[in-house]
């Protein structure tokens, strides 16, 4: 079966990488002129790194990336602090497999490797797509360059703008959440010892969190800052910002958050917007994964382990149902509905909870985050994201 993957970002390299794997005939079409990711990390439960295992990228990154302890909780204002969940030994104890914060070139570098050790040339850059006919059981894709490829299955892992989605859906309505991300690397020898911790950090407020966590070595930390604000809704990773504006969506925060916004290299803005879940994602021959059918909100930081996810999974189904196009796509959709729109809701929903008016004063605040982030509620709400092995699930 001859495969066009559109987009070689995270999703759509792990896809190659899983369907090269098994024999497929896989071509990535990428727009950028030059491979690259932005300079962002990226926190990767054991859900995601378990697909980074067996795909046999998972041990390099090991060397590039953090394994946190565990994370904590701290309120905005006073820095108090509470434990949210233990990682490291006890992620892979619990789980089988690691929870890693990774800088998204490193990972982009190995998923980009992996492609490339089983067929050098199937990654074509500054294709982009422009166009897609269906014909006869086969699907035509046409670049802005001019050039047309034609395949068995056009899969469409383009991205949060999915030009592939647009051509099969028609044109999506996002909405404005209301909220806002910083988004910013930070070079821990700028840092006070205190500030250069190997935790994962979230701290929550009336109206903002922060997230914090280290990159490579503990070299690096990245920071994410989620305000709400009206008056701007650009959604792009390269729209910068200025310390000082950052500086004021968090005027009165803990000196500690303050310190870190004022050691940004560059701030970027993202303005974060909702879609509804689709109910569908294939038509014909051709298909959709990752940030192109359920873009979500970061709040449960799983939008690049669903994309993963989904990439595993599409060769899995495909592998299976080699004969019936038709079954494996409609096997590979009904396995991923659910579960990646439980998320877009999930992470919608910890908007409230992180940026609870409750937290605003500090006896109520205490008493929110013991009842909202106690051991069993903080189970409930990730146990099952970081359990799911996308090795046993039936296909
Ligand atoms: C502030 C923020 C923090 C986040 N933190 C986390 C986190 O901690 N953990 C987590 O799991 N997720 C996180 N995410 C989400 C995660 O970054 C995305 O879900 C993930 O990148 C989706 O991967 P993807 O492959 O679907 O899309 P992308 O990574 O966007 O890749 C799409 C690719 O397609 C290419 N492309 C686009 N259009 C075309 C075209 N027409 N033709 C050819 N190529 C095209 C693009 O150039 C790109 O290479 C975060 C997101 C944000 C905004």
């Amino acid at each position: 079966m001859k495969i066009v993957i559109a987009g070689a970002g995270i999703g759509g390299l792990t896809a190659g990488a899983a369907l090269l794997r098994k024999g497929f005939d896989v071509t990535i079409l990428e727009q950028a002129k030059a491979l690259g990711e932005i300079g962002a990390g990226v926190q990767l439960s054991p859900n995601a790194t378990r697909v980074l295992y067996q795909i046999g990228v998972g041990e390099r990154l090991e060397g590039l990336a953090c394994e946190p302890p565990g994370k904590r909780v701290r309120l905005w204002n006073s820095g108090q602090t509470w434990p949210l969940f233990d990682l490291g030994a006890a992620s892979r104890e619990v789980y089988g497999f690691p929870y890693l914060t990774v800088h998204r070139a490193d990972l982009h570098e190995a998923l980009v490797d992996a492609v490339r050790a089983f067929r050098a040339d199937a990654i074509k850059l500054d294709h982009k797509v422009e166009s897609i006919v269906q014909k006869d059981s086969k699907v035509e894709v046409q670049t802005v360059s001019g050039a047309t490829f034609e395949a068995d299955l056009l899969i469409g892992a383009d991205g949060v703008h999915s030009r592939v989605r647009r051509a099969l859906f028609g044109a999506d309505e996002p909405v404005y959440s209301g909220v806002m991300a910083w988004r910013g690397v930070i070079d821990a020898a700028k840092l006070p010892e205190h500030l250069r911790t190997p935790y994962g950090t979230n701290w929550v407020g009336p109206g903002a969190h922060v997230i914090h966590y280290p990159l490579r070595g503990n070299k690096l930390i990245n920071f994410v800052g989620a305000v709400e604000r009206d008056g701007w809704q650009v959604e792009s990773w390269s729209e910068r910002g200025t310390l000082e504006e950052c500086l004021a969506d968090f005027a009165g925060w803990h000196e500690d958050v303050r310190t870190m916004i004022s050691a940004i290299d560059v701030p970027y803005k993202w303005a974060l917007m909702i879609r509804e879940p689709m109910t569908r994602w294939s038509s014909g021959n051709a298909t959709l994964l990752g940030d192109a059918c359920h873009p979500t909100l970061p709040f449960l930081a799983q939008g690049a382990g669903m994309a993963l996810e989904d990439g595993y999974l599409i060769a899995r189904c495909l592998g299976r149902y080699q004969d019936d196009l038709p079954r494996a796509l409609d096997r590979y959709e009904s396995l991923r509905l659910e579960r990646t729109s439980r998320i877009v809701r999930g992470s919608a929903a910890n908007t409230q909870r992180f940026h609870n008016p409750a937290l605003a004063h500090a006896e109520g605040a205490a008493e929110y985050v013991d009842r909202e982030w106690s051991e069993e509620r903080v189970k409930e709400r990730y146990n099952w994201l970081f359990e799911y092995d996308v090795d046993t699930v039936e296909v």
